[in-house]
């Protein structure tokens, strides 16, 4: 069997190995921070809702390194989301929360990136969010962190600063849906694969960014994030 053109496999790095980890598909929680839901003008809890980016959205953003993304067309108002990002390594279908680490493969830092004004009217006309979500280099993401290192993370601060000034600051412990829960959810509506990455919402603080900002992403125990808007 032949390919008429070489097939492309999407990957992120691993921590502290030679090895890199071929992304299957990405996955985003919306709204999963009581504090962000409220910014995004949502009241009490809802049933946890997903939406998607392309595998091949990911900017791999190499330990040490500063990533550059692109400032996207189409938009005057991108903004940044830091997340924990969940990379899962077994598949299955209607796991519950209790086995649901027994899928994770590890943990990163990420950045769904948005573009916010195509995103609204998308909100506001009922129509998809793709351009808004999917579009190139729009998942920045640190190197992948094994669970075997890191164990399971249900809490630690998580923060961005741009141009070195705190833009978003929280604790993973304040997810409305923890990952297991995140897991239980996901995996009813699709048959999680190896090699998916979740990306489990953000808090509080979203802004925009421009061309020639440095976004600075932490996550306790994932190390850091850096992207260069350029
Ligand atoms: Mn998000």
């Amino acid at each position: 069997m032949q390919y008429a053109f070489p097939p492309r496999v999407p990957v992120v790095p691993v921590a502290g190995r030679n090895e890199m980890f071929p992304v299957h598909r990405i996955y985003c929680v919306g709204r999963n921070y009581v504090e962000h839901a409220k910014e995004m003008g949502a009241t009490g809890r809802e049933a946890p809702f997903f939406f998607m980016k392309p595998a091949d959205a990911v900017l791999p953003v190499a330990q040490g390194t500063v990533g550059e993304m692109p400032y996207p067309g189409m938009t005057s108002d991108l903004h940044h989301e830091i997340e924990l990002v969940v990379a899962i390594g077994k598949g299955g279908k209607e796991i519950a929360a209790a086995d649901a680490l027994q899928h994770v493969w590890g943990y990163a830092v990420g950045l769904d990136m948005t573009r916010r004004d195509l995103q609204g009217e998308a909100k506001k006309l009922g129509r998809p969010w793709c351009t808004g979500k999917g579009f190139d280099n729009a998942a920045p993401i640190a190197p992948i962190h094994r669970i075997a290192e890191t164990g399971a993370i249900t809490q630690g601060a998580i923060h961005l600063d741009v141009n070195g000034a705190k833009r978003q600051s929280s604790d993973i412990g304040k997810l409305i849906w923890n990952v297991a829960e995140t897991i239980e959810h996901l995996s009813k509506y699709f048959e999680l694969q190896p090699g998916d990455l979740i990306f489990t919402g953000t808090p509080e603080g979203v802004a925009a960014v421009r061309r020639g900002d440095l976004l600075e992403g932490r996550i306790d125990g994932l190390g850091e994030l850096r992207v260069k808007i350029v």
